[in-house]
Formats: C-alpha cells, sequence, structure tokens
C-alpha cells in the first residue's frame, strides 16, 4: 500500500489506485468534466490538473496512478489559473442558453462556471453551429453544447456495449455522432443521458416540463420486469416528468429504455381505471342478425364475482386441467407465489408456468 501526501495530509492507498481515487478517499475534491467513476480514465478535459513534486509540469489527476512517497497537490493559484483558462475555452464555444435548457440546475459544467466565476469571456472565434436534429424518438442530441468529454461514448461501449456513437472528425469539426451522422438507432437506454455533464443530451419528452427545483424525487422499483431496477422519479405537481437511478443502487444507476423512457402511461388519459366486462351486442335487421363484442365498465366487486362464477362454472364443467396458468416476471416473488398456489390449491391444476421460465 503506497504512503502518498495529498495537500499536507497523509494516507495508504491501494496499489494501482489514481491520485484522483485517493484524493477522494481523502474528502478533497479535485474537479472534473469527463471522467466518471464506473468508466475508464480519459483525461480528455484537463480539469483534475495536479502538482506533483519533482515534476515540472501538472499532470491529470485521473490517469496518474498514485506511487510511494508521492506528494502532490490539488489546489494552487498556477493551477486554478489553469482550470479557469480551460473553462474559458469550452465555455467559448457553447450556447451558454442556461435560461431554457433541461439540464440548469443539474449541469456539472453551469457548477463550475459559477464555482469560478465566470461572467466574461476572453477568447473568441469560430462557434459550432448545428442545427440539424436527431430524429430518434427519445434522446435529445444538442451537440451545441456537447463539450466532448466522451462519457456518453464510452458508457455506450463500457457499460452498454452497443458503439452506437463515437467521436467522428478531427480539431474543430470533432462531433460525437452515429456513423455517417445519421439518427441514433440504437437501445435507447439513455445511459448516455445519465452521465452527460452538460444539456448535450437529455429526454425528448423532458422538455419544458419542469426545473429541477421544482422537482420531488421518489425513489421507486421498476415494475416492467424482474429485474426489479431501482428507480427515481422526478416528480412536478402530479406528474412524473422524467425518471432516472441513483448510482448506489442493485442496478448501479443504469436503465434499459422501459424503465427510463416508459412512464408516460402514468398520466395517459387512455389509462383504464375501472374493470371492463366483455359483453356481446346483437342487432338485427331485416335479413339478418349481428354480434358486436363491447366493453363496458364495472366495479371492482362485480368483475371479481364475475370471474369466480366462470371459473368456476368452467372447472366443474371440464375439470380443474382445463386450465393452465400463465405467470409473469413483471409481478413480484411473493405474486407470483400465491399465483401458483392459486392454481394449483383452488383450481387445482399443475398446468402452471411462468414467462421468464426458459
Ligand atoms: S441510448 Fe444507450 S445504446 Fe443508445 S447511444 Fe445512448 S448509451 Fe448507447
Ligand atoms: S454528448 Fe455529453 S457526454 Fe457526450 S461527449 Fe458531449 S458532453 Fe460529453
Ligand atoms: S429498467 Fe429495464 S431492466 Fe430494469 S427492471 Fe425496468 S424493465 Fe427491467
Amino acid at each position: 500500500m503506497p504512503k502518498v501526501t495529498i495537500d499536507g495530509k497523509t494516507v495508504n492507498v491501494p496499489e494501482g489506485i489514481t491520485v484522483l481515487d485517493a484524493a477522494k478517499r481523502l474528502h478533497i475534491s479535485i474537479p472534473t468534466l469527463c471522467h466518471h467513476p464506473k468508466l475508464t480514465p480519459f483525461g480528455g478535459c484537463r480539469l483534475c490538473l495536479i502538482e506533483i513534486k519533482g515534476i515540472p509540469r501538472p499532470v491529470t489527476s485521473c490517469t496518474t496512478p498514485v506511487s510511494e512517497g508521492m506528494e502532490v497537490t490539488t489546489t494552487s493559484p498556477n493551477l486554478e489559473s489553469l482550470r479557469k483558462t480551460v473553462l474559458e475555452l469550452i465555455l467559448s464555444d457553447h450556447p451558454n442558453d442556461c435560461m431554457v435548457c433541461e439540464r440548469a440546475g443539474d449541469c456539472t459544467l453551469q457548477e463550475l462556471a459559477y464555482f469560478y466565476g465566470i461572467r466574461e469571456n476572453r477568447f473568441e472565434g469560430e462557434r459550432r453551429i448545428y442545427t440539424k436534429r436527431d430524429g430518434n424518438p427519445f434522446i435529445e442530441r444538442d451537440m451545441e453544447k456537447c463539450i466532448l468529454c466522451g462519457r456518453c461514448v464510452k458508457v455506450c461501449d463500457e457499460v452498454e456495449g452497443v458503439g452506437a456513437i463515437d467521436f467522428a472528425y478531427r480539431g474543430f469539426k470533432s462531433k460525437i455522432c452515429p456513423p455517417y451522422e445519421k439518427d441514433l438507432d440504437c437501445e435507447f437506454c439513455g445511459q448516455c443521458i445519465a452521465v452527460c455533464p452538460t444539456g448535450a443530451l437529455t429526454g425528448k419528452s423532458w422538455k419544458q416540463k419542469g426545473r429541477q427545483k421544482e422537482v420531488r424525487e421518489v425513489d421507486t422499483t421498476c415494475g416492467y420486469c424482474g429485474c426489479g431496477c431501482n428507480l427515481t422519479l422526478h416528480v412536478h405537481g402530479n406528474e412524473v416528468i422524467r425518471v432516472d437511478s441513483k448510482a448506489d443502487t442493485i442496478n448501479e444507476g443504469w436503465l434499459c429504455v422501459k424503465g427510463r423512457f416508459g412512464y408516460n402511461f402514468i398520466s395517459s388519459h387512455d389509462r383504464l381505471k375501472k374493470p371492463l366486462i366483455r359483453i356481446t351486442l346483437k342487432t338485427r335487421d331485416a335479413s339478418r342478425v349481428t354480434r358486436n363484442e363491447v366493453f363496458r365498465e364495472a366495479s371492482w366487486d362485480e368483475a371479481l364475482d364475475y370471474i369466480a362464477e366462470r371459473l368456476k362454472s368452467i372447472r366443474d364443467k371440464h375439470g380443474p386441467d382445463s386450465f393452465a396458468g400463465l405467470s409473469s416476471a413483471r409481478a413480484t416473488n411473493e405474486e407470483n407465489y400465491l399465483f401458483q398456489k392459486f392454481v394449483r390449491a383452488v383450481i387445482g391444476t399443475n398446468n402452471i408456468d411462468h414467462c421468464a421460465r426458459y
């Protein structure tokens, strides 16, 4: 375990960890933009620069492993001036439209600009103007706000294993895009949105639904499948306006398209709120009788009595093995247990299976 000294505090840390991670153990915060704890280091944004005794120039703490006896300085007038210059350079080609950005109040770039007090910018020159918007159904990709930190590319490759996006072109023309700059056509898990430190990637369904400070966060469990990922619902008034997941959950903050984007049904006017019983309506004209099947609303008591009566009459007439029960991965273990108990003990058949069994 090498012994390192960071800002005058000495600590023993595991072999091979980076200076950034060693500093975290001492509760010393170093600003970053491209770094994400669950992705491989990139060293691209240059904000995490540090000084190491014996090394003439600052180095990036996210890519520098600790070594025995290392003496590190994480903040000095020179380092803070370099960080401020890096931020100024980033912001010199950034729309700065926080007034209308969906990420305002939840944006690392905005927080750092505030911290370093960047109001005016010394740098000027050509700016990226991308008028074309991606036509995919879920992810708003505003590449004028992209700072080329590469987090989205890494998460898509290293976590999702899809590789739907990458860096294209070189120099000032560098851009994150799908192959041939076509519309994004991928898993739509939204992991890239979750790691983006700016407003470059947001949800299309988030638009003008509410500011982060007006949102109430409600932790819950996704009901779409048996993985049971932890969700955090962002509730504005009485409406869920976005969904994400915290990093310290069983699913480590990662979600699939259903968990992240499949929430519009909650407030849908088409949502069924009462049981429906199917009935057949007969209409008669001069030559024939026409049968139409329609649904009528029923109370829960009426619907449950109706189901029980129909199940009983079918079982009495055709025997219990005329039934089969198919259970669901969307239900909890307890609900699945109860369902098999009902099929075996009440209906009286072992014809019970589960959609996830194969
Ligand atoms: S939504 Fe998922 S699969 Fe698509 S680009 Fe983003 S991380 Fe990759
Ligand atoms: S889209 Fe976001 S995560 Fe991807 S490179 Fe740009 S700023 Fe980084
Ligand atoms: S987020 Fe996706 S994988 Fe996770 S429980 Fe929901 S449906 Fe299943």
